[in-house]
Order: C-alpha cells, then sequence, then structure tokens
C-alpha cells in the first residue's frame, strides 16, 4: 500500500488498523475463518477519519 509521509494520515491508519485487531465485531470470522465484515460504528468513524486525512493531505 502507498501512503504519504503526513504523520496525520500515519497516525489515522494506525488508530484505525489498532481498533480492528482489538475490535470483536470487526475480528468476528464464521466458522471457515472468514471475517464477516460485521458493520461496526467505531471502525466506520476511524475510516471516515483516515479517509479525510488522506484528502486533506493530498491538498
Ligand atoms: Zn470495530
Amino acid at each position: 500500500m502507498l501512503f504519504d509521509d503526513s504523520p496525520r494520515v500515519k497516525e489515522a491508519f494506525i488508530t484505525l488498523a489498532d481498533h480492528c485487531i482489538r475490535c470483536r465485531t470487526c475480528m468476528a470470522m464464521d466458522a471457515e475463518g472468514v471475517n464477516l465484515d460485521l458493520p461496526c460504528e467505531d471502525a466506520d468513524r476511524l475510516n471516515e477519519a483516515f479517509k479525510q486525512a488522506r484528502r486533506t493531505a493530498a491538498v
């Protein structure tokens, strides 16, 4: 994956990734180990913050 060097973008990504590995909802899997990709309000919010950070960093 490509990231620019903006610390704000990195931080937003790390916050999102960190949430995803700790959150039961985000980590929920079926019997075959396939991620169920359940909707998670926190992940949505962090995802949005990450996208926002990338957009503003690109300017
Ligand atoms: Zn989550």
